[in-house]
């Protein structure tokens, strides 16, 4: 099937990504080879910048997802992977990497046409989960174990052990990223793995399944099983799955916690946000004005550390707020192939109309609102940034994560009260303090309830930082040495020395 795409994007497009668009593998990547998914249920590849589809894949069925597992659980069952030298499996993980930068400019492209963000966003999702690759090819040779202080009589070790099969389900804002993020430590300690992309976006997970087997991955190693809820459902109800991590809504965590119930499957979960960024008067205020605007306008608000709650000291509110509207209007909403574009569309057309029902009821609730930039011509999912302002603690505005372009301000007295507010959700991802002050910044960075500080920037993203939430936002850290935990069993072993 030939793609379907607006004849201006097309002419964008590099050779390479046309030519595997024109014949995509969206099916089911089992033990190595694309099999037709055994389901009845189409879905659709749309560009959330035109809202044409460009493609469309057959869902896999409960026994797609059944057949991965079994072909996950083979290949570590029978130690092709996980019995390798480490060396070696660090070396396939930086030929994957070598791989994926050399397609870098293809795989951007598909990002674009699939999430609908703007290229330079895209690049940098491909670079970074690049360098998360990297970074965990790394370690597969430095998960040390440890000597354990037992009775004289016995010598004990703790050693690292893979965990088995892991599974990702991940969500359709940064699919390569935070597929990255499970996937290479997975890999690099040894596990077999099998991916759910979000049905929304299965083309980058797609490109990248075909370059395990260029990077000469075994097998079974790495699976892949595109589809929707129903996909994913039957991911966390099958046997022979040891690890599922999640990324996604809090109420799809829940259910996916749920599930794992059932099969005592070990669970980490990286929910949503609300996170709030805290502009203190003594602030360098040029900065933060321009770090709040990166922090809720990146992706268009579709970030699960989106920073969509700004709190600030009511004595700047009004110029802050002002210039942020002002510095706003200067970014162009437009395609994310188009070369001036800054700022793409939503997802899809639910996602911009309920983004657009909550900023009016917002309205309707008495709150004050300012739209920022000219909305592009054609059918593309578009939201202008809005500011929200005059909102209650607590009005759905300021407490529901939206995952679209809408800021709230709340305005606050005295730094107790900022903290208080920046407390005061269900949520617990990220946060920030923008405050020329040292003390202010350490005492307030203490009593902020959440996964990530970030002080006088926002949306800082390593693959050495540990990355989670604590709340509704979900548990377990990605990246880093944190993911040594999740990513591998502490075995301890005791010999008898007296025999
Ligand atoms: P959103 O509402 O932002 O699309 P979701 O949390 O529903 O986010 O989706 C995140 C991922 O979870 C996607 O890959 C989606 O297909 C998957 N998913 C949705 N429902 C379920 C479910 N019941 N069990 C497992 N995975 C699911």
């Amino acid at each position: 099937m030939t793609a379907q795409l607006a004849p201006e994007i097309r002419d964008l497009l590099l050779p390479g990504t046309l030519a595997w668009l024109d014949k995509p593998p969206l099916a089911p990547f089992i033990d190595g080879t694309w099999r037709p998914a055994r389901s009845e249920d189409r879905i659709d590849v749309v560009d959330p910048g035109t809202g044409l589809t460009v493609t469309s894949y057959t869902a896999s069925s409960a026994d797609d997802v059944a057949d991965a597992v079994a072909a996950a659980r083979a290949a570590f069952d029978d130690g092709r992977w996980s019995e390798l030298d480490a060396e070696v499996r660090e070396e396939k993980l930086r030929h994957l990497a070598d791989l994926l930068e050399a397609d870098a400019g293809t795989v951007a492209q598909l990002e674009v046409l699939d999430t609908g963000k703007p290229l330079a966003e895209a690049r940098l999702d491909i670079d970074e989960a690049t360098a998360v690759l990297r970074y965990y090819a790394g370690w597969a040779t430095k998960a040390e174990g440890s000597v354990i202080p037992a009775p004289r009589r016995f010598l004990a070790t703790g050693t690292r052990e893979p965990i088995g099969v892991c599974a990702a389900i991940t969500p359709w804002n940064y699919p390569l990223p935070i597929l990255m993020y499970k996937l290479a430590p997975a890999l690099a300690f040894g596990n077999t793995f099998v991916a759910k992309p979000s049905e929304q976006t299965v083309l980058s997970t797609a490109y990248l399944a075909q370059l395990c087997a260029t990077a000469g991955i075994p097998d079974g190693v790495v699976n892949v099983v595109p589809g929707a809820g129903a996909t994913g459902a039957a991911l966390t109800a099958t046997p022979g799955v040891d690890k599922i991590a999640f990324t996604g809504s809090t109420r799809t965590g829940q259910a996916v916690m749920r599930a794992a119930a059932g099969t005592l499957t070990k669970v980490s979960l990286e929910l949503g946000g609300k996170s709030p960024q805290l502009v203190f008067a003594d602030a360098d205020l040029d900065a933060a004005i321009d770090g709040v605007m990166d922090g809720i306008w990146t992706n268009a608000g579709q970030v699960c550390v989106a920073g969509s709650r700004l709190i600030v000291d009511r004595r700047i509110q009004d110029e802050f707020v002002a210039e942020l509207v002002d510095r706003t209007r200067r970014r162009t909403l437009g395609h994310g192939l188009a070369p001036a574009t800054t700022l793409g569309p939503l997802i899809s057309a639910a996602q911009r109309d309920r983004v657009t029902a909550l900023v009016e009821q917002a309205a309707a609730e008495g709150a004050h609102i300012r739209t920022t930039c000219e909305l592009p011509e054609g059918d593309g999912y578009f939201v202008a940034p809005t500011v929200v302002t005059g909102a209650r603690p607590g009005q759905t505005v300021e407490r529901e994560e939206i995952f679209g372009p809408v800021l709230t301000v709340l305005p606050f007295d005295d730094e107790n009260e900022a903290v208080g507010l920046a407390n005061g959700s269900a949520y617990g991802l990220a946060s920030a303090v923008w405050s020329t002050n040292a003390s202010r910044v350490h005492r307030v960075s203490r009593r902020l309830r959440a996964g990530t500080v970030w002080v006088n920037t926002y949306g800082v993203f390593h693959p050495t930082l540990p990355f989670g939430g604590v709340k509704a936002s979900g548990f377990g850290r990605e990246l880093g040495s944190a993911a040594v935990e999740h990513y591998t069993e502490l075995k301890t072993t005791v010999i008898d020395l007296s025999s």
